[in-house]
């Protein structure tokens, strides 16, 4: 990344998307794909074109109705209150499928908010015999030799998209037949998808691996073919691991008693920094929060956000295009390349207003500043306990009727 200073970004897209590249010569992978432009605007455009019927019967399969909204969500440029207020309005009970879906990305935040780092670790004892082997570069670069595994990490690296069914589909194989450390699996998905996001990943890497469900998640060939079609077998010629009925798959997966692991995963510290003694109050533009309409952005203070190496140094370019997408519509909010503590020192700042977060790592990096932490969109304002957290359904049990009740 280019040493700390302030960025003017091009209006004109095309322009944009150079700017990235240039600012950002680290950044690996493609130019994000038009469809996937980032920005208030383009989500809005994407949320009123959904039909949650057509989703509830079809998103299961790989060419279904899906509503592409995951990177949108993740970044903040709508909230998901008001996309799923968008919907219930809309379809009433029929959005009830894409509703619940919209409910999970909820339940693994307020999971995250409760656990922290611990997230990145086994939270519950695997219920089967998990393996802890290096991920290989055949996965890293897609050439597993099966067709699908390939296309699924092929659309990863590209396009940073997959599909929800195949990335279940490779997570199990990765983590069940491949036994490899979920963990390190977990970190390197993440890295590339365009809506990478630390809760829906871990906590969904966790629950295929049975580290927090009461089973893992494992699938065949039959399964592949209801919702993929012939369209990865057709013309596979390799020896298909997925070509087994259950019975067979689970002696073959899952023989070995359950092992716990010890190990945990190990978390970078930042270097240690002096309090601020400036005065100026800043507002404090972080990932999560990336709209025009976020109410921060009225307060009468510099907003400021910071592409930080710390953060996105090892980001792909596509995410940081669709970020810069998004920064492009937030007219008064500088942006800068830097350290975040170099930048708000330099600024003079000695508090910030910031909008809270799960991510630690904001936490760490304001630690020199008197932060104000504002609440944050919540989908359902209800206490939920450690026994409701600990499985969706519980969760579902309680946010459900209040989610779906008439209003
Ligand atoms: C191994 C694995 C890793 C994942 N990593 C991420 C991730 O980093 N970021 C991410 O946003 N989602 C992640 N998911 C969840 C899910 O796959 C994606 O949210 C979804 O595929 C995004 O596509 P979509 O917007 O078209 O989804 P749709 O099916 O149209 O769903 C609408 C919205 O509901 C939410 N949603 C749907 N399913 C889930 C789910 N299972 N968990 C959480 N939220 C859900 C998403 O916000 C999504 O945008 C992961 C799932 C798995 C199995």
């Amino acid at each position: 990344m280019k040493p700390m200073q302030k960025l003017t970004i091009p209006n004109d897209r095309m322009e944009r998307l150079h700017y990235v590249k240039r600012m950002f010569p680290q950044a690996k992978g493609d130019d994000l794909n038009g469809e996937w432009a980032g920005g208030r605007s383009n989500a809005l455009y994407k949320l009123h074109s959904i039909d949650a019927v057509s989703y509830a019967e079809s998103h299961d399969y790989l060419d279904g109705s899906v509503t592409h909204l995951s990177p949108y969500l993740r970044y903040g440029c709508l909230t998901l209150s008001e996309a799923f207020a968008v919907i219930k309005r809309k379809f009433g009970l029929a959005a009830e499928s894409l509703l619940m879906q919209f409910s999970w990305r909820d339940y693994w935040h307020q999971v995250w908010f409760a656990k922290g780092n611990a997230i990145y670790s086994e939270i519950e004892p695997p219920k089967v015999a998990l393996g802890y082997a290096p991920l290989t570069d055949a996965i890293k670069q897609g050439e597993t030799g099966l067709p699908c595994m390939d296309a699924f990490i092929g659309d990863l690296l590209t396009t940073g998209y997959v599909h929800n069914h195949a990335r279940m589909w490779l997570a199990s194989y990765i983590v069940h037949y491949l036994k490899m450390d979920w963990r390190e699996a977990a970190d390197w998905f993440e890295a590339h998808l365009l809506d990478g996001d630390i809760a829906s990943n871990h906590l969904s890497w966790q629950w295929l691996a049975s580290t927090f469900s009461s089973q893992p998640y494992s699938f065949n060939k039959e399964d592949l073919v209801a919702y993929a079609g012939e369209k990865y077998c057709a013309g596979c010629t390799a020896n298909c691991p997925f070509d087994v009925s259950y019975e067979v798959l689970n002696a073959r997966l899952f023989a070995e008693p359950a092992a716990a692991e010890a190990k945990s995963h190990v978390i970078k510290e930042l270097p240690v920094r002096s309090a601020s003694t400036h005065r100026a109050v800043a507002i404090y533009v972080h990932d999560e929060m990336l709209s025009p309409t976020n109410s921060l952005l009225t307060k009468p203070f510099p907003k400021i956000f910071v592409f930080d190496p710390e953060l996105y140094s090892n980001w792909p370019l596509n995410r940081l295009q669709f970020v810069m997408d998004c920064l492009s519509e937030m007219m008064n909010v500088e942006v800068w390349i830097g350290d975040t503590y170099e930048v708000l020192m330099q600024r003079g700042v000695g508090e910030v207003i910031t909008q809270t977060t799960a991510n630690l790592k904001f936490k760490e990096m304001l630690s020199p500043f008197l932060t104000k932490w504002q609440p944050a969109d919540k989908l359902v304002d209800l206490e939920m306990s450690a026994q409701e957290l600990q499985r969706f359904f519980r969760y579902w049990g309680k946010a459900g009727p209040v989610l779906m009740a008439d209003s």
